[in-house]
């Protein structure tokens, strides 16, 4: 527990530091902890040490530890696939969802987001670096499908995620971000007011925020490796 919440300690100043690189203020990067197979306790211990969003990628998992934590100022973000039978769910339980990936998943949401609940924030996944294996929306299909989200009631629509492939430089981990923010300009000078680039992880947050990144995604580095 106490290595939990010094991995979120040094994280945190990693991040700063990452910030200050890029000659940005720390306050504009949202540091996302990722606790997909992770104890509720190590949650509990990261929103003592004042965490407040967290990341989670299985429906059923999370909704236990949504449930169980009875918290209600933690923000949960769903970043896993999202099947079309599993968005009630969803759209009940979380403040946002950064895998949009087909009009019919956000028709959904928007459908079955609660009245009570306020806007669901959403971002659309990229498949930035065209992998085939890999899920998310061409970059050539990213305009015509957020015109169409940002029509839909009760979702909002805030940006952009995106999973690129592994690369080990730091030079080379900057283009695939950077090609997500020239996408997300695009959007912006079509009208949209868009304000999120939800993009990094533990090995490659740093090149992410040298981008523009506005929430960092990170697990292994606060939880430790997942099983
Ligand atoms: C698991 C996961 C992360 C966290 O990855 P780490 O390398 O453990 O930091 C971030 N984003 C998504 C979409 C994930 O599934």
């Amino acid at each position: 527990m106490i290595r939990v919440t010094e991995n979120f300690r040094e994280t945190q100043q990693l991040l700063a530091a990452a910030a200050a690189d890029a000659a940005r203020p720390a306050d504009q990067i949202r540091l996302l902890a990722v606790s997909k197979k992770k104890p509720l306790e190590d949650i509990l211990a990261l929103a003592t040490a004042g965490q407040r969003d967290f990341g989670e990628n299985f429906v059923q998992e999370s909704l236990q530890k949504i449930n169980s934590t009875a918290r209600d100022d933690l923000k949960w973000h769903f970043i896993g696939h999202l099947q079309a039978n599993k968005t009630k769910v969803v759209a009940e339980h979380f403040h946002w969802v950064h895998t949009i990936d087909r009009l019919k998943i956000a028709q959904r949401l928007s459908k079955q987001r609660p009245y009570y609940a306020g806007d669901l924030n959403v971002c659309i996944e990229v498949n930035i670096d065209n992998e085939p294996q890999k899920s998310g929306v061409p970059p050539a299909d990213v305009p015509l499908l957020a015109a169409a989200i940002a029509e839909l009631p009760r979702l909002k629509l805030r940006g952009l995620m995106c999973l690129p492939a592994i690369r080990q430089d730091f030079e080379e981990q900057r283009k695939p971000f950077a090609a997500l923010r020239e996408l997300l300009e695009g959007l912006r000078s079509d009208g949209l007011e868009l304000d999120t680039l939800s993009m990094g992880m533990s090995a490659d947050y740093a090149a992410a925020i040298q981008e523009g990144a506005t929430i960092v995604r990170v697990g292994t580095a606060i939880f430790g490796a997942r099983s």
